[in-house]
């Protein structure tokens, strides 16, 4: 199909086609969203036209059909029912689109009135996006969704001195934050964060610092004035109605426009209602442990490397009992802390929760029975809230009460138990009393279904209700009076949506009401099959007076619904910290769970370089061997600098494939990692020098799940290391080079290690098939040999999964080859050709390699190699004095000066 046939026309008057009143709107109101998906409400169903009907039926899978005709053109269409609008709606913002909701403003029977040709009036009332969604159907309960807004100072000259700005928000629970970063931050920052969508200006999307980035992440650009540095602070104090943002603290202006971009888009997107998002609180830069998104997958944070979450970090220690206790464990997760006393502080509560059992079990009883509050709370002010919402704040509320009570009775209170103590306790008692008295125990899922106001609270209501059940209990009556008058005993009195009330008889009975006498009463309505149906004038009667006191019940229903939200949303602020309260014991006692039932213990965080760990264990693979029935083996490190040294140590770990070396490397980030975050740790003990970058890369072999092996990747990442670690940076190397032929890779990984050890001088943990490398020990007064034990018995090999160390005295190659089932003729011969290939090689080229080779240090100056020779052919060539030589010694200088020449490399 030419696509100018189906594409969504932009007026209602081009051409020389006749455009219906209907299609007239259409095309007005999708002019208005050009960017959106329309869903146009029409009846029960949403209806799409045009191009969004062509891309829905695509996405959707849903059949398209035409309606009418627009300048001779069919008009492509497709619809969704309205009650199941939600799940269409979750499958195309997955995909990345953007939805315009429309929505009938009146009932079509005001529109009729004002003529037979007028149409129903409709608006848009919301624009779903993925990143301002507060349906629980279309979120993930446990995670963030994430708006971000992205800003960039202009910078001059420089490319590398841009500086951005990040203000993010989630408007179903109202966290709000912002911060400054660079470019290098910047994508760490986007990695931790982990968008539902990001809003840029047009002119940042198209700039190529950053373009070929954004391009993978579900980015919108906007206009440019929603990122316009001179009216964001006023937009921002317009939101949340103060003077001026100062009252919440300083703010640069880049972190002002990326602020306000953030709420200019939540305006636009609610169609001007404001969700009660909390006043941006400034994240300072290097506050939180940066991790790069490499690392992050690497080190199987949220999901493993096949991107399933059970076997990540995030699943093998989340023990939260409610949505909003595990999205604050993903948010600490995603971003452990820097400051060792902020961190102390939260390692404090979970020991408060490990030391008192019965006060750890008793709360998260209580807060198990907590509804998610702040979800509800964002829908009820939004006005997108039903009966259960209000419900859901209610239980929230007693909870938290309950819950302050408890924390009252606790011997000690640490400094963030207290806080939340105090904000538990903040909401009046009487909303509580005021939504437990008007809600019913049975609640429906929508207000308009109505049956939510419990019997007895509202004396209105109540006389309403029993006019509408006292007419039901009439028609009953009226039954049994037709039945008997008639003589009809199967006579029934029915009801649907069609016809209302009417009598329904057999086809035999019918014919004698048909006749008369009956047939004063009973009037003809319809004749099935098997039956007839019959209505009365006193039946009519009745029917108006239920659908009457039925109609007045309902709107009286949504006034004092109405009454009780706004009871609720005006106690917002209050609410929305016992919210985060919640959440923040929860993570408290379920972290102390945890401790107590894998026993892990509190670690050490100070500001020292040093890194300590005893009786380490890795935290996911315990757990799964432990399933399996097997023993985890605790293995030490000790990364400190040396006595005498300003700088930590790198290990170097040799050992055969499937020795553990892989477990090893990443249990010890995960334990630095879980300390900073504020959690103890599978430990004896442990001690960490605050780390403020983890980086971890594996060797592209080890990364084919990614289905991005390549060495390319490898290399790029690796080279990210070396230009930004630093000394506080902890830096897990597995298998690097490995990508490629074995000197390559041997020298690649050599040369890294140097430049670990004299430029970055980082804690590292470096694991390697290349036993050559366990020479540079010799060289590096910071690098130490350790490997991963293994028995050989009876031809076999057992791994001990001990790391000791020393080097691993060979790979045990053949070995693993046999365990894993090669036919033993392949092993007989391996062996035979290994021997050979030793007998060759018995002087270790590397033990020569690493007298040779100068130091990093001293070979990373600039060329100098080239250089000596250059200068030795200078010297050489000043020595000459021309005058003086015979035709034959000039010659003979020559050939000298032209083997020196070719010595140089
Ligand atoms: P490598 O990287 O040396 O090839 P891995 O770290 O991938 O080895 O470990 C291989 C397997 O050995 C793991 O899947 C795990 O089941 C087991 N393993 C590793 N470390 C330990 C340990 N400390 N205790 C018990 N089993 C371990
Ligand atoms: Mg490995």
């Amino acid at each position: 199909m030419d696509a100018s046939t189906t594409a969504t026309p932009t007026g209602p008057s081009e051409g020389n086609g006749r455009v219906t009143p209907v299609m007239e709107q259409y095309i007005e109101i999708k002019a208005a969203n050009p960017d959106c998906l329309l869903f146009y409400r029409m009846g029960d169903f949403y209806e799409l036209f045009f191009d969004d009907a062509e891309t829905a039926s695509r996405a959707l899978g849903i059949v398209l059909t035409k309606r009418g005709k627009h300048q001779g053109h069919d008009i492509p269409m497709c619809g969704v029912p309205v009650h199941r609008a939600d799940e269409y709606l979750h499958r195309l913002i997955a995909l990345g689109h953007r939805v315009a909701v429309c929505e009938q403003m009146e009932d079509p029977a005001e529109a009729r009135k004002r003529g037979a040709k007028s149409v129903v009036r409709r608006d848009v009332t919301r624009l779903v996006t993925p990143g301002t969604l507060t349906e629980d159907s279309l979120l993930d309960a446990r995670r963030n969704n994430y708006l971000v807004a992205l800003a960039r100072a202009r910078t001059s000259s420089t490319e590398t001195a841009s500086l951005f700005a990040l203000a993010f928000l989630d408007i179903s629970t109202g966290e709000f934050r912002v911060m400054e970063c660079d470019r290098l931050a910047l994508a760490a920052e986007i990695a931790r964060l982990e968008p539902g969508e990001i809003v840029v200006s047009d002119a940042l999307y198209a700039d190529p610092e950053v373009a070929p980035y954004l391009r993978t992440l579900p980015v919108t650009p906007l206009a440019r004035d929603v990122f316009d540095g001179a009216t964001a602070e006023r937009r921002l104090a317009a939101y949340f109605a103060v003077a001026t943002t100062q009252a919440f603290g300083t703010f640069s202006r880049l972190e002002l426009t990326a602020a306000a971009a953030c709420i200019t888009y939540v305006e636009r997107t609610q169609l001007g209602s404001r969700p009660p998002l909390s006043p941006p609180t400034r994240e300072a830069a290097g506050a939180t442990l940066m991790i790069d998104a490499a690392t992050r997958a690497n080190l199987e944070l949220t999901r493993t490397l096949t991107g399933e979450r059970p076997g990540s970090l995030a699943a093998s220690i989340d023990r939260t009992v409610t949505s909003a206790g595990a999205r604050l464990l993903n948010q600490r997760l995603a971003a452990p802390l820097t400051d060792p006393m902020l961190i102390a502080q939260r390692l404090d509560s979970i020991e408060t929760f490990v030391d008192d059992s019965a006060a750890r079990a008793e709360l998260r009883e209580r807060l198990a029975a907590a509804p998610d509050i702040a979800r509800s709370l964002a829908r009820l002010v939004v006005g997108r809230g039903g009966p259960r919402d209000l419900a859901a704040i209610r239980d929230g509320l007693a909870a938290a009460e309950a819950l302050a009570r408890r924390l009252a009775e606790l011997t000690e209170q640490p400094a963030e138990i207290a806080a939340a103590a105090q904000a538990l306790s903040a909401p009046d008692p009487d909303i509580v009393a005021t939504l437990s008295a008007a809600l019913a125990d049975e609640l429906p899922h929508l207000k308009r279904d109505g049956g939510f106001v419990r019997a007895g609270y509202d004396v209105a209501l109540d006389e309403t209700r029993a006019l509408r059940d006292e007419s039901r209990r009439v028609v009953a009556a009226l039954q049994a009076r037709y039945a008997e008058e008639s003589g009809v005993r199967a006579l029934k009195v029915r009801h649907n949506n069609v016809l209302g009330y009417f009598i329904e008889v057999t086809a035999q009975h019918g014919e004698k009401l048909l006749a008369a006498p009956l047939n004063a009463t009973f009037i003809h309505r319809q004749t099935l099959a098997g039956q007839v149906r019959f209505t009365t004038t006193e039946l009519a009667a009745l029917e108006a007076k239920i659908a009457t006191a039925a109609d007045r019940a309902l709107a009286l229903e949504l006034e004092i619904f109405e009454r009780l939200s706004a009871r609720v949303t005006g106690a917002t602020e209050t609410i929305r910290r016992v919210a985060e309260a919640l959440a923040v014991l929860d993570v408290a006692a379920a972290l102390a769970a945890l401790a107590v039932e894998r026993d892990y213990v509190r670690p050490e965080v100070d500001r020292s370089l040093d890194l300590v760990i005893e009786g380490g264990r890795h935290p996911v693979v315990e757990q799964a061997l432990q399933r399996d029935g097997g023993p985890f083996v605790a293995n030490d490190c000790d990364l400190s600098p040396p006595p005498g040294e300003s700088a930590g140590r790198i290990y170097l770990i040799t050992g055969p494939n499937m020795a553990g070396k892989s477990t090893y490397l990443r249990q010890n980030a995960l334990i630095a990692l879980m300390a900073q975050m504020g959690s103890f740790v599978p430990a004896k003990r442990a001690r960490i020098g605050m780390v403020d970058r983890l980086f971890s890369r594996v060797g592209a072999a080890d990364d084919l799940a990614r289905g991005r092996s390549t060495f390319m990747v490898e290399m790029i990442e690796t080279a990210a290391i070396l230009n930004q670690a630093t000394e506080r940076a902890l830096v897990i190397l597995d298998e690097i080079g490995r990508g490629t032929a074995t000197f390559d890779g041997l020298s690649i990984a050599w040369a890294a290690i140097e430049h670990l050890h004299e430029k970055n001088r980082c804690r590292a943990l470096f694991a390697t098939h290349f036993h050559e490398l366990t020479a540079l020990a010799a060289k590096l007064k910071r690098l130490f040999n350790a490997t991963v034990r293994v028995k050989e018995w009876q031809g076999d090999v057992v791994f001990l999964h001990e790391v000791v160390a020393g080097a691993a005295d060979r790979s045990y190659g053949i070995q693993v080859a046999k365990l894993a089932g090669l036919p033993a003729s392949v092993i007989e011969r391996a062996k035979l050709v290994l021997a050979q290939l030793e007998a060759v090689d018995r002087t270790s080229p590397a033990r020569r390699l690493i007298d040779d080779l100068p130091l990093f240090a001293a070979s990373a100056r600039p060329a100098p190699a080239s250089d000596k020779t250059a200068d030795e052919l200078t010297q050489a060539l000043a020595a000459l004095n021309p005058d003086e030589m015979s035709p034959r010694d000039a010659l003979e200088a020559l050939y000298a000066l032209k083997l020196k020449a070719a010595r140089r490399p």
